[in-house]
C-alpha cells in the first residue's frame, strides 16, 4: 500500500468513526442546545417556589391532605390549565403561572394555590 492510500483509509476511517459519534455526542448535547435556542425552561417540582407550594407534575404524588376539593372543583379536575393564573398563548400545550415568572408550567400540572378559573 503506498502512502497516499494509506492516508486515505485513515481519513475514511476517521470519518466514520465521526459519523457514528456525531448522534451520540448530539443526544448528550441536546438538552444545552434547546435551551440556547429558546425552548422553554420548565418549573422543576421540589426546588424553590414549587416546593413552597407543593408544585406538581403527578397529582397521584399530591398529600392526601392537599387532594381536597377547592372552589366546588373535586381534585381529580384541578390543573393549572384551569387556574386562575394560567396564561397561554394559543395553540400552546403549556404556559405560564403567574407564581414562575420566569419558567413555564405543564397544563396537566398543579399546586395548592390552584383556584378556579373565571367562567
Ligand atoms: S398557581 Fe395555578 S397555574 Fe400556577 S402552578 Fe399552581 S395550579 Fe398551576
Amino acid at each position: 500500500m503506498n502512502q497516499s492510500r494509506r492516508e486515505f483509509f485513515k481519513q475514511a476511517l476517521g470519518v466514520a468513526g465521526a459519523a457514528v459519534a456525531a448522534p451520540v455526542i448530539l443526544k448528550s448535547l441536546w438538552p444545552a442546545i434547546a435551551q440556547a435556542q429558546g425552548a422553554p425552561k420548565f418549573v422543576v417540582p421540589g426546588q424553590g417556589m414549587a416546593a413552597s407550594v407543593n408544585y406538581s407534575e403527578n397529582k397521584k404524588s399530591v398529600p392526601k391532605d392537599l387532594a381536597i376539593e377547592r372552589n366546588g372543583v373535586k381534585f381529580a379536575n384541578q390543573t393549572c390549565s384551569g387556574c386562575v393564573l394560567f396564561t397561554k398563548n394559543a395553540g400552546d400545550a403549556n404556559g405560564k403561572c403567574a407564581l414562575f415568572p420566569n419558567e413555564q408550567v405543564k397544563a396537566t400540572s398543579w399546586c395548592k394555590s390552584w383556584s378556579k378559573k373565571p367562567s
